[in-house]
């Protein structure tokens, strides 16, 4: 099975905050990805925007170092990386002054009406409404351009509101491509693909034969090196009012009449909006919130974040209720945590016993199907089967797992491993093709705000810290306790 690639339209592409981790880390290896795919047209220009005094050269020369770094060797052909870093322009501009934005104009030149122009805001959210605003002074959005921006899109429903409107000053919602780049994950799609293309699921799909889901994203790492900033925000804001919020939509949305982008968003918004909200009663029964202690060769997370007192969590776990026909009844279980046992992350859909087994002596050790969604380390599908064991013994059941790793479905052969295509190199070739499917709208993120900002204003009301919990280990005490107390276990963190 060989990915078809469709090539995209001619573009022009500003990159704000160019000189930037995210920047060099994933964007510019993501375009040359995309260029090596035969995907971007050879006269798509870049633009690179950020203080730094650089000329061309002087980018060219940096992202010559990026694709070194986050591009493999093998990858990398002369030619291919001299036509690439050919493509790369720059622009001094800050984007809390005039400097350099009439530069930007010129060299982008009047607007063509065969070119896409995206403007794609790399850079901290506080200057989001200040480029937009400066954009919008030099004269550089065309009726089409396109506004991209990062997470986290506000810190609470109120300033997610005025960041929404502040952009629709100068953008229609149409043109803002809020990313979530979960939502560019080959198996974030593909939950979609096997929900909806696929007659055997949809009939099961609903409370009366799933028991639960788990939505798990554990990382190894803690938060050193960005603890203060980090401590601003907390796993809730970090991950669960986003990226795990998407993932619970994509599993429990209604089936859209059509793929495309409102139709997909407007049943994301209906899971959303149909959250039970909780109480503070609800909130000290069904959350849990924990910090790391010092170990696996690390700091603690009161070190990290440098506040002795820090009530921030780098851990939270919560069961969420989604209020509505096909899933009363059917808990969501979400956790996130920092220095976990290992990088981890996946959906698992836990199906129903069946009604009556009449295998009587066996079912004692068996678990029922479940569907694992696995998003990190390796993206794939693993289907959770009962059969009969192998061999003469006599009826004797065993679990076994129906494997399907999408790296090998992609083609690998003979053991060579088959490169996946990162989330950011397909979202950003969607937003120059202008399809919003895999991006967040302004609703959908301050509906998800709504739902998150009661909890976190419990927590600071009730004066309690955060669990500790030991680094390497998968998470606090009472979060094995809250599926304990419902009769169930989490999966065990592994990779
Ligand atoms: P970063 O490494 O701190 O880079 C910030 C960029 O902004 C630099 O290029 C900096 O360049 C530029 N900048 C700073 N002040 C500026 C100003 N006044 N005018 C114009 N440019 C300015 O940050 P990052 O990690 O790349 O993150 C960028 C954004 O992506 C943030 O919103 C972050 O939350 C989000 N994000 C990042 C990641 C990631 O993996 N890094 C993941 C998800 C989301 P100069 O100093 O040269 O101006």
């Amino acid at each position: 099975m060989v990915a078809r690639t469709i090539p995209v339209q001619p573009f022009d592409l500003v990159v704000f905050g160019a000189t930037g981790d995210l920047a060099r880390r994933k964007l510019l290896p993501g375009l040359y990805h995309r260029l090596q795919a035969g995907q971007m047209p050879e006269d798509a220009r870049i633009f690179g925007a950020a203080r730094s005094e650089l000329d061309d050269e002087g980018y060219r020369a940096m992202a010559r170092e990026a694709l070194e770094s986050f591009v493999t060797k093998d990858d990398r052909t002369p030619e291919l990386v001299e036509t690439f870093l050919n493509m790369l322009h720059y622009v001094a501009v800050d984007a809390s002054s005039d400097e350099g934005w009439s530069t930007l104009a010129e060299r982008l030149g009047p607007a063509d009406d065969g070119r896409v122009r995206a403007f794609y805001l790399s850079v901290a959210p506080r200057f989001f409404g200040a480029i937009a605003d400066r954009l919008a002074g030099s004269g550089v959005i065309t009726p089409d351009s396109r506004i991209v921006v990062e997470k986290p899109l506000g810190r609470d429903q109120e300033s997610a509101h005025a960041l929404n409107e502040r952009l629709s000053t100068h953008f229609t919602e149409a043109q803002i491509y809020r990313i979530d780049h979960y939502l560019g994950k080959e198996t974030v799609q593909n939950l979609m693909a096997i929900r909806f293309a696929n007659a055997l699921f949809e009939p099961l799909w609903n409370a009366r034969h799933i028991d639960h889901v788990q939505i798990t994203v554990a990382e190894s790492i803690g938060v050193e090196g960005r603890g203060s900033y980090y401590d601003q925000s907390g796993a809730m804001r970090d991950m669960v009012q986003n990226h795990m919020m998407q993932l619970l939509c994509l599993t429990a949305m209604e089936p859209p009449a059509h793929f495309d982008p409102d139709a997909v968003r407007d049943e994301k918004l209906k899971v959303i909006r149909a959250l039970s909200p909780m109480s503070p009663t609800d909130v000290a029964r069904k959350t849990v919130r924990g910090q790391y202690r010092a170990g696996t060769g690390g700091a603690s997370y009161l070190e990290d974040a440098e506040d002795a007192d820090s009530a921030t969590e780098s851990y939270v776990a919560l069961r969420a209720e989604i209020a509505n026909w096909r899933w009363s009844g059917t808990p969501f279980y979400l956790r996130t945590g920092k220095r976990l046992r290992t990088r981890m992350s996946e959906i698992a859909v836990f199906f129903k016993d069946p009604p009556h087994s009449i295998f009587t002596d066996q079912v004692s050790s068996l678990h029922g199907n479940a569907l694992i969604i696995r998003l990190q380390p390796d993206e794939g599908i693993t289907l959770r089967m009962t059969i009969k064991d192998p061999g003469p013994g006599g009826m004797r059941l065993t679990e076994v797992p129906l494997d399907m790793t999408f790296a090998d479905a992609m083609g690998a052969k003979n053991g060579t491993k088959v490169r996946m295509p990162d989330a950011y190199e397909r979202l950003i070739m969607d937003v120059i093709r202008g399809n919003q499917t895999l991006f967040m709208r302004g609703d959908e993120v301050e509906a998800a705000w709504a739902w998150t900002d009661p909890i976190i204003a419990a927590w600071g009301a009730s004066g309690e810290k955060p669990q500790p919990y030991d680094s390497g280990s998968s998470g606090p005490e009472d979060a094995l306790m809250l599926l304990h107390r419902d009769g169930r276990r989490w999966r065990e963190i592994a990779s």
